[in-house]
């Protein structure tokens, strides 16, 4: 059978890093297998859950590109399934009620702590027979507790290999609240069958969690899905990340101006290594060559480093089309009136570029240009007059380079360079280049005027002969 795998979020957070990253690995091995990746929105703490984290989640996917198959399972809308599977429990006596209240059970806790004891249910409500059961719970505050056995349970971790647990340990666990209101250790056993997953990835925080529902799989006779817990994500300092990325949503990532092709291989690397020693893997790539064998098992630590090279990296190489589709979401919508313009400006501007944010601030130029002091038109041990011959010797050049299909980078350039190679380029193209940006750093000349045209490019010149002119 091929596979089926989930990604089962709370909806308690915004999307987040580390989510994105369970996501990420499990959407990977589905699609490596040629399986199925299933979402299933965990949305059983009521007071926790809220619809915006729910839409925060289902966002961040579409904008990695993580697509699921199928429809979008809620747990909210599961109730009637773990009612039935509630009560059969029940019914053959491997759950029960427990009326214990808040007090009675920390007091045991601390009676167990003091005395050394890994504190656990002592299972007073274990024995109350049924009928009586049933009787107080019509009145009295009660929920429902699983018997858990004293075997010991193993599994075989794709990860970490054979793990095994002493379930004597754990105690009788809180499976439910009341008939419609079960717990994630149970709705998650029932979901996972009912879904029919094959493979339970996940991070390792959930690893203590698996001892519990292997054994109510056994109890309520299900099969075992394959485990794979993923290594926890490090800081750089090899401790837990830190709350501020772990938990930061994946929308802030976005607004920062990274690039979900970026933030997609980055996250490839929190845990998982290529076979063939690289950085830069491709998602194409990356299913090709997925394998739980390259998961380590201890911490993958966040590198921000490797993050914002990899950043530079795809806005580098990214199509140029795919690329101006991401930058459009950072500019005003005057920006994009003229396809061909911003494309070109997108091309031009790329290499410069570290953040999908830095691009409103240095291509403004493009189309508006910002008053400037006269005096960042003189390059350094020039004079005022040099640039002013200089500008007006270049106003009659650039008139002169024809216009229409020879108005291309390479040509304007082979002017712009001769008259750099006569008079000096620091001298030729210093002031040429402010003169068309008004700004200190920017592309080179050729490449400004090639965006502008002549029309502009000449305007912007005069300019700034007034500018250096009426400086005095
Ligand atoms: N809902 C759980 C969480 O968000 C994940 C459950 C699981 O993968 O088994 O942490």
């Amino acid at each position: 059978m091929s596979p089926r795998v989930r990604f089962a979020p709370s909806p308690t957070g915004f999307f987040s890093l580390g989510n994105a990253r369970t996501a990420l690995f499990n959407w990977l091995f589905a699609k490596h297998e040629g399986g199925k990746f299933l979402l299933r929105i965990e949305d059983t703490d009521k007071e926790r859950s809220k619809k915006e984290y729910e839409e925060s989640i289902l966002e961040g996917l579409k904008w990695l590109g993580l697509d699921w198959d199928e429809k979008v399972e809620r747990q909210s809308e599961r109730i009637p399934i773990y009612e039935k599977y509630l009560k059969r429990l029940m019914d053959e006596g491997r759950a029960y009620f427990c009326f214990c209240s808040g007090e009675e059970l920390e007091s045991e806790r601390q009676a167990q702590l003091s005395q050394g004891l890994q504190p656990k249910y002592g299972g007073r409500c274990r024995n109350i027979s049924k009928e009586e059961a049933f009787k107080r719970a019509e009145k009295e505050n009660h929920v429902i507790r699983f018997k858990m056995p004293s075997h010991t349970v193993s599994f075989s971790d794709l990860i970490r290999g054979k793990v095994s647990f002493d379930l004597d340990l754990i105690g009788d666990i809180i499976i439910a609240k009341g008939f419609d209101s079960p717990l994630y250790n149970f709705a998650v056993v029932v979901d996972d069958e009912e879904m029919k997953i094959t493979h339970v990835i996940r991070g390792e925080d959930h690893i203590s969690n698996t001892p519990k529902q292997i054994a109510i799989q056994e109890a309520l006779g299900f099969s075992m899905p394959i485990y794979a817990h993923l290594p926890l994500i490090l800081g750089p300092d090899r401790k837990k990340l830190s709350k501020r990325y772990m938990d930061a949503s994946l929308r802030d990532f976005k607004d920062r101006g990274y690039l979900p092709e970026a933030f997609f291989n980055f996250m490839l690397l929190l845990g998982w290594h290529p076979s063939v020693d690289k950085e830069v893997v491709s998602a194409e790539e990356a299913i090709n060559d997925f394998s739980f064998k390259k998961v380590q098992k201890g911490g993958a630590v966040f590198n921000q480093e490797k993050l914002e090279w990899l950043n530079a990296y795809y806005l580098r190489n990214l199509p140029v089309e795919r690329l101006a589709e991401e930058l459009s979401g950072f500019v005003p919508g005057e920006w994009l009136e003229d396809e061909d313009k911003f494309k070109k400006i997108v091309q031009i501007e790329r290499e410069r570029l570290r953040h999908l944010t830095d691009f409103r601030d240095t291509a403004d130029f493009f189309f508006v240009l910002k008053e400037y002091p006269a005096d960042l038109l003189i390059w350094k041990g020039s004079s005022k007059s040099v640039m002013v011959d200089n500008l007006s010797f270049l106003s009659n050049v650039i008139r002169g380079i024809p216009n229409h299909e020879l108005w291309s980078r390479e040509n304007i350039d082979k002017y712009i360079m001769s008259v750099a190679d006569q008079k000096g380029r620091g001298e030729v193209l210093w002031p040429l280049r402010v003169a068309l940006s008004g700004k200190e750093a920017s592309p080179g000349p050729s490449d400004i005027l090639y965006v502008l045209g002549k029309e502009e490019s000449l305007k912007r010149v005069e300019k700034a002969l007034k500018r250096l002119a009426s400086e005095n």
